[in-house]
């Protein structure tokens, strides 16, 4: 069979069926029942690669959480909301966004690799997103015309669902922007679906003119493993400049001896931890938050325990703000 092997087949046979999930980790019938009711608003969506590392019969294995639909996404406590973060505000033109100095964030793609139970942007109208090259020039030509801005930032959805040809004909268009100087990706690619990490993926980010900066999305340390670490290795032997940023999910990684392993394995194979980052107050994802107390406090035994640069900064987004808000 032609490319059976490859990343676009992989991700065609990402299991979309709560049933499938829980039959392929041995979970009893319950957790699918309740799986399907709660997927109904956001599609199960994981990618096999990922799944191998989920423990067998374990419905509280901290990769599954991150999947599994729950009946607690259900819920929507006050303070809650579809667009906690104020993205609607930010944007400039269709799929592309600015709330900080210098960076415009770009999304490309409503499309992932995984559906991520918790993630901020399960109600963003993707829809509106350039789909052409055509489309996309108008984002390049406002770019062009604005020299304050000197990083483009991928996102997503996730930029690496697009194939290679459509992004190094993006990043080309984009160097071309004598002010634009560094181009960054995030990306859930090279930890759910390692095999996306192509040859042809290194070729165009060892070619562009702009300085390729990667921040990779792991939130536990089960997650770096096996294939992943593999991706990461290709990516570094690249040229490319790896961060990691991670949300705090309660049942996840909300315990400190969690989250140094999760640093120690980063820094071991040259991943610089960026930002441990609150969730978002985003509806359905209620059941995954962990007090800001708990956070300052898990963040504050990290620096402890670990060198400087193994240490996140642990962070919150406020919408309407400057940047950031610094937690800790
Ligand atoms: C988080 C974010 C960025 C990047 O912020 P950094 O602090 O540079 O990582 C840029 N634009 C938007 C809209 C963001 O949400
Ligand atoms: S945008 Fe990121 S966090 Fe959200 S579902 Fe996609 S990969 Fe997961």
């Amino acid at each position: 069979m032609l490319g059976g092997d490859s990343w676009q087949a992989a991700l065609k046979a990402a299991v979309r069926d709560p049933d499938e999930l829980c039959r392929r980790l041995d979970l009893p019938e319950s957790f699918a029942v309740e799986a399907r009711r709660a997927a109904a608003a956001f599609p199960v969506f994981a990618p096999q690669a990922y799944i191998d590392r989920m423990r067998r019969g374990d419905p509280f294995d901290p990769l599954l959480r991150q999947v599994l639909p729950v009946e607690a996404e259900m819920e929507t406590p006050p303070g809650f909301a579809t667009d906690p973060v104020g993205d609607g505000a930010a944007r400039l033109l269709p799929g592309l966004l600015q709330k900080y100095d210098r960076r415009v964030l770009w999304v490309a793609t409503g499309a992932c690799a995984v559906h991520c139970r918790y993630c901020f942007r399960r109600h963003y109208p993707y829809e509106e997103s350039p789909r052409s090259p055509d489309e996309w020039q108008g984002a390049i030509d406002r770019l062009a015309g604005d020299s304050s801005i000197d990083e483009v930032i991928w996102s997503g959805g996730d930029p690496l669902t697009l194939v290679d040809e459509r992004l190094a004909d993006l990043a080309e268009r984009l160097a071309t922007v004598p002010h634009l100087r560094r181009l960054r990706i995030h990306t859930r690619l090279p930890i759910v679906l390692p095999q996306r990490v192509t040859p042809e993926l290194l070729r165009w980010l060892r070619g562009t003119r702009l300085v390729p900066y990667m921040v990779i999305h792991a939130n536990h340390p089960h997650e770096l493993a096996g294939s992943a670490l593999d991706a990461i290795g290709r990516l570094r032997d690249a040229g490319v400049t790896l961060l990691n940023q991670s949300v705090l999910l309660r049942g996840v990684n909300d315990s400190l001896d969690v989250l140094v392993e999760l640093s120690l394995r980063l820094v071991d194979h040259g991943v610089l931890p960026y930002y441990l980052h609150q969730l978002d107050r985003v509806a359905g994802a209620a059941h995954f938050e962990v007090p800001e107390e708990t956070g300052r406090a898990l963040a504050a035994g990290l620096r402890e325990r670990l060198p400087g640069y193994a240490t996140p900064r642990y962070v919150v987004e406020r919408a309407g703000a400057a940047s950031k808000t610094v937690l800790a």
